[in-house]
């Protein structure tokens, strides 16, 4: 299929810059965690991502285990790029990870200097690519002494095999010690992923004032919940398909009558300011200027155009926030 890309994108997205680094990143990014594995139907995906990239969305994120099978969505993504979005790549920030069990045996997994290096080669070669733009260390290892990990991310950079060092889900006192062994070798630590939305502040008791004193970018995943905070389960039903018809990640027990009792509350507030329940819960998040970029998922391309629209929309009033405040205080 020829592909070219939509003229305008730039003017359909804003971008944030990332903590003090001189790289700017789409308020919204789009993930790859789910909808492009081997299992799934690759022609969604490749619709779903270029219709992204077509709407400024030029931050793709992907982990070594991404699939399912692990490390069939960094087939399928570099497939996309094969075929249709090579002439662009410079246009594009691919972010890629490892920290979760790949293959057997002692270095198929946590945060040693043989398994980051191995895993990063593996991924490359998965994606075709000579170089990823950020890589993640992407769980701490409580056994791997911090200087380890840190410096074979900072070697990974200073080899040009990737351009910026990431962090995900380390605590606040975690993120310190990261970003600061990270400094110590000369490289800073440009970004961490953390988990954040409505229904999960973590990053509020902490870790946001420690990235903002360290000059390092947030990027939030999962800000929909996994869908909970959008129109999919409203009406307490499972649809077919759904992240929670599989009762993997998403268990369809968390949806208690309260919840749905709060989201069907905030689905009001957002149907008073002309929004969906998606695009209120990425406004939300966009309200504090600490976190650079929201880092959705989409099964479809409708369901990304949908989450898009809160780019269009004015920011929360405070009004708004105060009333959303009030129904997150009830769980
Ligand atoms: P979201 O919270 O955005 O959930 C995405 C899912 O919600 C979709 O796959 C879809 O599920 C549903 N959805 C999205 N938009 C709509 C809509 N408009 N209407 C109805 N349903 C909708 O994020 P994810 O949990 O997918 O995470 C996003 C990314 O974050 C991942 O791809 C990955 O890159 C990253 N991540 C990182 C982690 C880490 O440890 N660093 C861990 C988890 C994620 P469905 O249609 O299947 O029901």
């Amino acid at each position: 299929m020829k592909y070219t890309a939509n003229e305008n994108r730039y003017e359909l997205m804003k971008y944030r810059r990332c903590g003090r680094s001189g790289l700017k990143l789409p308020e919204i990014s789009l993930g790859l965690w789910h909808n492009f594995g081997g299992v799934d139907c690759y022609e969604t995906g490749r619709e779903t991502v270029l219709a992204a990239f077509d709407a400024g969305v030029c931050h793709f994120d992907l982990a070594n285990n991404y699939g399912p099978p692990p490390g069939s969505a960094e087939i399928t993504f570099g497939r996309i790029l094969k075929e249709n979005l090579l002439p662009y790549r410079d246009e594009i920030i691919i972010s890629t990870k490892a920290g979760y069990g790949m293959w057997q045996g002692p270095y198929g997994e946590w945060g040693s200097r043989k398994y980051l290096f191995a895993s990063l080669e593996a991924s490359l070669k998965r994606m075709s690519i000579d170089y990823t733009d950020i890589f993640y260390s992407h769980r701490p290892d409580p056994d791997t002494p911090i200087e380890e990990t840190m410096g074979a991310l900072a070697d990974i950079v200073r080899q040009g095999k990737a351009l910026y060092a990431g962090i995900s889900n380390y605590n606040p006192q975690q993120t310190a010690k990261a970003i600061s062994a990270l400094r110590g070798f000369g490289v800073p630590c440009l970004i961490h992923q953390a988990s954040y939305s409505m229904l999960n502040r973590w990053i509020e008791d902490g870790l946001l004032d420690v990235l903002e004193k360290e000059g390092t970018g947030c990027i939030c995943f999962s800000p929909l919940a996994q869908g909970l905070l959008t129109g999919r389960y409203l009406d307490g039903a499972i649809p077919e398909g759904s992240r929670a018809s599989k009762g993997v990640f998403l268990k369809s027990s968390v949806i208690t009558p309260q919840l749905l009792k709060n989201l069907n509350a905030l689905n009001a507030i957002a149907k008073q300011g002309g929004r969906t329940l998606s695009s209120l819960a990425i406004s939300w998040i966009l309200r504090d200027s600490r976190n650079t970029s929201v880092l959705i998922g989409a099964s479809s391309s409708a369901q990304l155009k949908e989450n898009l629209c809160a780019l269009s929309q004015p920011p929360l009033s405070d009004e708004e926030l105060g009333k959303i405040e009030e129904i997150l205080k009830t769980n």
